[in-house]
């Protein structure tokens, strides 16, 4: 299709549709010149150069791939509303970006803003394997107060996948809380009402992954036109992109054109997008079009839920006071109330004993000892600046101030002691900091440690600290 166009609009100008476009275009302009200020015309709008119209599609031509990203962020209603008050309600805009003209080498760009629903023709395309685990389902999904806004968009957009607004859907959380049982299910959902849909689940390090084996492989073109073709796009923990800059780029390309076509996309993440580092901002500033919503912790009503479901899905038949007991004592994560579960029945099985409180207590206690908190940075800087009585927000303060920068490297080295991440994530965290800075930090605290009997002292009391979280 995007071919086919890019002949007709090279090899056949024809002048009379260029002349109707640039009529339609300017009454077109007249329309936003009332809504945005003079100097955003000049810059984005006056630049913009009509092409054709074809079957109420407005073809335009904007100067760089920045231009229409621009434009596309900023302006979006701006333009669709002006096109459709023009040339009615079903009218939409594409956009054709000239470098990419002149640049014989690189595929023309054409992105579509439309306003209904159906795009493109997909009849020859195969279908594809979505990936999703079965067992995920809306029915066995209980629901509770912490994920109710979460589940009901949800079921929203099973409904009507990219038709809603929730697009894309965002969903953050805890670990073990739910995030890929609840978009697995929008997945499992909509391939039950809408078999010819295209699905895809995968996790943002499978994506990483495979982008990087098709860049090896000299098939990264193909790897992006095939995200181009689906219809649902579910990511899951996308704050792993964080520090991948190809990757994160290649996302934002795929994610602007399966948006501009009214496609649904489902992410998922620990954090708020805020709070994610290390992502581009126009990705953050893009998963904030949609819905965020986030999922809580359970209640205790809602664990003694899960627990009879799970109990049930198991054969398992628990007596209400073993129910409320574990439903007492497990109480951050759902994946730990099922692991319970699990370990109780093979417990049983194997030693043949009967499932009773004792077995019960014994198991729970095992699960309570065992459960290693992750720590993150943020929870050490948080420690860190409490103890040196620092608001928490100057430690990521570009300044040379000396009890901030000690604070830091303090913050720096045990983060790099206590938690898995990588020193370019850590760097992120502490104001844009590259790894050779967080090096440094931990260099600089191991050697004074020698002979600092004050430093001692301090990171001595931080790690009992810490120790006593973990
Ligand atoms: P996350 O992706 O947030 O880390 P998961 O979706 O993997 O968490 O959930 C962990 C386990 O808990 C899974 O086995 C999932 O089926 C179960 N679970 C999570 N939330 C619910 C819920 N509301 N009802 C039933 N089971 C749940
Ligand atoms: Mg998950």
């Amino acid at each position: 299709m995007v071919d086919k166009l890019k002949v007709k609009l090279i090899e056949k100008q024809d002048p009379d549709v260029n002349k109707d476009a640039s009529f339609y275009w300017k009454k077109c302009l007249s329309l936003i010149k009332e809504q945005v200020k003079p100097i955003t015309y000049n810059t984005w709008f006056s630049p913009i150069v009509p092409l054709q119209i074809e079957n109420k599609t407005l073809i335009v031509q904007v100067p760089t791939q920045f231009f229409w990203e621009w434009i596309e962020e900023h302006y979006h209603s701006i333009l669709i509303k002006s096109v459709q008050n023009v040339l009615g309600t079903d009218a939409k805009i594409s956009f054709v970006v000239k470098e990419e003209v002149e640049n014989e080498k690189s595929p023309i760009h054409f992105v579509e803003i439309k306003n209904n629903g159906t795009n493109g023709k997909k009849e020859n395309l195969p279908p594809i394997e979505s990936n999703l685990n079965p067992r995920y389902q809306f029915s066995n999904f209980i629901q509770g107060e912490g994920n109710q806004l979460a589940r009901a968009t949800g079921l929203a957009i099973s409904e009507n996948p990219g038709e809603t607004s929730f697009n894309p859907f965002f969903v953050y959380g805890g670990v073990g809380l739910g995030k890929t049982h609840l978009i697995q299910a929008i997945g499992n959902r909509i391939k039950e009402k809408f078999p010819d849909k295209r699905v895809l689940y995968i996790s943002s390090d499978d994506f990483t992954r495979k982008f990087v084996d098709a860049i090896q492989n000299n098939q990264a073109n193909e790897f992006q036109n095939f995200y181009r073709t689906l219809d649902v796009l579910i990511i899951d923990d996308i704050q792993f992109l964080s520090g991948k800059e190809k990757t994160q780029d290649l996302f934002f390309h795929i994610f602007n054109n399966l948006h501009q076509s009214r496609k649904q996309i489902i992410l998922s993440s620990d954090k708020p997008p805020k709070e994610l580092k290390g992502l581009d901002d126009r990705l953050i500033s893009r998963f904030k079009w949609g819905l965020q919503a986030d999922i809580q912790p359970p209640d205790f009503e809602t664990r003694v839920a899960i627990l009879n479901s799970k109990a049930q899905e198991f054969g398992m038949n628990l007596s209400p006071q073993l129910i409320e007991f574990i439903s007492t004592n497990i109480t951050s994560n759902i994946r730990e109330l099922e692991g319970c579960l699990i370990k109780m029945l093979a417990t049983a099985t194997i030693s043949s004993k009967e499932i009773d409180m004792e077995l019960t207590k014994k198991i729970v206690k095992e699960i309570a000892s065992d459960k290693k908190i992750s720590l993150g940075i943020d929870d050490i800087t948080k420690i860190v600046c409490e103890f040196l009585s620092l608001p928490e927000n100057k430690i990521r303060e570009k300044t040379r101030k000396k009890e901030i920068v000690f604070a830091r490297q303090i913050a720096m080295y045990l983060s790099k002691e206590y938690t898995s991440n990588s020193l370019k994530t850590i760097g992120l965290y502490f104001g844009g900091k590259d790894h050779s800075t967080v090096i440094h930090a931990y260099n600089q605290i191991t050697k004074n440690l020698e002979s600092d009997i004050h430093l001692q002292e301090i990171i001595e009391k931080l790690r009992s600290k810490i120790e006593m979280v973990i």
